[in-house]
């Protein structure tokens, strides 16, 4: 009945002529490495075949039949996998500035994102609402909690009292955000920081209010503080030093623990040239401006990319963030994942799969029959070198191809 109905509309809006909205085509990938986004073991010689907009086989080719009249790719020496998703960056707050955020992010292949924290003016919570066809997903945090910071932007609550972050995190609750944000750092000793005495009773309301909490770290002692107070996940690592037995003893206590690493700067020359056809030359230049060594920043990295070999190691659930609006961003937070440690695989997951299951995207993350057809191909194979997910060859959103010689 339902394609009786979509054939129907279809023939309508032809026959008066009309351009109707990109319609999904069904599509078979055909001959291409298929990674599942699970963890799984990559598919050799896999088909994947999406009939209105959602996958409905994968498989080996031999276990999988095409559909008639389906188009066909050829996806032979490629890479098929899910489309990344953005666990951790701060977006336009004009209906305008996020059009065109999430353009961009298309074109690289992000198709969804959590805005974390920041978030204070409507568009946000009405584009999270119309979640448009051929786009990225939006998530946000709303306005997050921290203490009194002069000089940072103001959009995230300042208390100073428990009752000042319950009656925050009612409000938030109130406007159906997709976690709550909390921040506990003194900035170098700039400013005062959330204490256990604050932190508590604001996770305990955010629970009660059915609302995840997520904190940016910095200090080893805070992060051992908010493990305590039950917080369910860090948006950074722990900056200041490696973490000790005592730290790794209270993770084990909770095995769903979520590290979103967002680790920064390198402070070492990367490998920015695969950006020279995507950008704009004024913003590419910026770009190799700003792609300096820093011995600080490496230091600080370091840190950070033990503390996240341990974690990863020990169990936690690790999901791709980046910070910032920068759409390109994942792209090169993943080769630092790798580097720190993880496998091509683990960090695949951590950008698709396991990133889908924290953003609650029960029907992306993954290329699975009955799941939205998210779909990036690539020309290389990222299990190989993780750099490869930069040879994007074309880019699906909702079965729907991205027109990316449009972009940006
Ligand atoms: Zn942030």
């Amino acid at each position: 009945m339902r394609t009786l109905k979509f054939t129907a509309a279809a023939a309508l809006v032809a026959a008066m002529g009309l351009a109707g909205p990109a319609a999904a085509q069904n599509l078979v990938f055909e001959g291409g490495r298929v990674i599942v986004g699970d963890g799984s073991a990559p598919i050799e010689n896999g088909t994947v075949v999406v009939e209105n907009g959602k996958i409905t086989q994968v498989g080996p080719a031999a276990s999988v039949k095409a559909p008639a009249g389906a188009t066909r790719v050829d996806a032979k020496g490629k890479t098929i996998m899910p489309t990344l998703i953005n666990t951790h960056e701060h977006l336009s707050q004009t209906k305008e500035g996020i059009d065109t955020d999430f353009k961009r992010r298309a074109y690289f292949g992000v198709s969804a994102s959590m805005s974390l924290g920041i978030d204070n003016t409507e568009p946000p919570y009405q584009y999270r609402a119309a979640q448009s066809a051929a786009s990225s997903r939006y998530f946000t945090a709303g306005r997050g909690i921290t203490r009194h910071e002069p000089g940072r932007g103001g959009e995230a609550y300042w208390i100073n009292t428990a009752e000042e972050g319950i009656k925050a995190v009612g409000e938030q609750a109130a406007k159906k955000v997709d976690i709550l944000k909390i921040w506990v750092d003194d900035r170098d000793e700039k400013y005062e920081k959330l204490t256990p005495a604050l932190y508590g009773p604001i996770i305990d309301a955010a629970h009660k209010a059915k609302l995840r909490v997520t904190a940016h770290i910095f200090d080893l002692a805070d992060a051992k503080g908010l493990l305590r107070a039950n917080l369910d996940a860090f948006a950074h690592g722990v900056r200041d030093a490696d973490v000790d037995d005592e730290f790794m003893g209270l993770l084990k206590q909770k095995p769903n623990f979520v590290l979103n690493p967002n680790m920064g700067a390198r402070g070492a020359v990367a490998d920015a040239s695969w950006l020279k056809a995507a950008l704009p030359a004024a913003e590419y230049a910026k770009v190799e401006a700003g792609n300096v060594a820093n011995e600080g920043a490496a230091k600080g990295h370091a840190i950070q990319a033990r503390n996240l070999k341990k974690m990863s190691d020990a169990g936690a659930v690790i999901v791709m963030g980046t910070d910032g609006n920068t759409p390109y961003a994942p792209h090169f937070e993943m080769e630092d994942m790798v580097l720190a440690g993880m496998s091509p695989m683990k960090v695949l997951v951590s950008a698709t799969g396991d990133a889908a299951k924290w953003l609650r995207i029960p029907d992306s993350g993954t290329l699975a029959v009955g799941k939205t057809a998210d779909i990036l191909v690539l020309d290389g194979n990222p299990l190989e070198d993780i750099k490869n997910t930069r040879r994007i060859n074309a880019v699906y959103l909702k079965g729907v191809a991205v027109d990316r010689k449009a972009y940006p």
